[in-house]
């Protein structure tokens, strides 16, 4: 390992991850985020309260997967870099100590950036320590039904819309285009 450690941007990144259809053995390569920024990518902070982060269907046979994978959650407000790992870690990991050593990497590795770090294990906890917990969760789901009525309205406006100027089929049509 290198000495030298360099600043970390807080710029949201993705990466192509390849998952394997656990009915089907399909494989295919989902974009996921490696390093979220919430004040630059509002949505992601609602995809973890709705639990819809990190989930995609197989194109074979559509079965949903959750895609447990460890993933930097940047929130400007708090100023606070959160490294989110799969929930199950904890445990097989050894507990509290394998907390420490996680929490201690990530401390070197952004020690030349000015920003706070934690490690939680699971979307859960990201939620519950540093995301508004249930209240929070609640307010997402109102401001996504609020976000879907508002597109169906569109849709329906846009229908309308149509129906009302769409122009009337010409009688007896003539052809422009063979009209010397
Ligand atoms: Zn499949």
């Amino acid at each position: 390992m290198s000495d030298t450690v360099e600043e970390q941007t807080l710029e949201t990144r993705l990466m192509e991850f390849e998952v394997v259809c656990r009915r089907c053995q399909s494989k295919w390569q989902p974009p996921i985020a490696r390093f979220v920024n919430a004040g630059t990518d509002p949505d992601a902070r609602l995809g973890i309260l709705l639990n819809t982060m990190h989930q995609s269907y197989c194109p074979h046979c559509k079965l949903k997967q959750y895609i447990d994978t460890t993933f930097e959650y940047y929130d400007p407000e708090q100023n606070i870099v959160i490294q989110v790992r799969p929930a199950w870690e904890f445990k097989a990991g050894g507990g509290e100590n394998y907390y420490f050593k996680r929490f201690e990497d990530l401390i070197m590795r952004y020690s030349k950036t000015d920003v706070r770090v934690d490690v939680v294990f699971g979307l859960q906890e990201l939620i519950d320590k540093y995301l508004g917990g249930e209240a929070a969760v609640a307010a997402a789901q109102e401001e996504w039904n609020a976000r879907r009525a508002a597109a169906v309205k569109r849709h329906e406006e846009r229908t309308l819309a149509r129906e009302a100027f769409e122009p009337e089929t010409p009688e007896d049509g003539e052809d422009p285009s063979t009209t010397a």
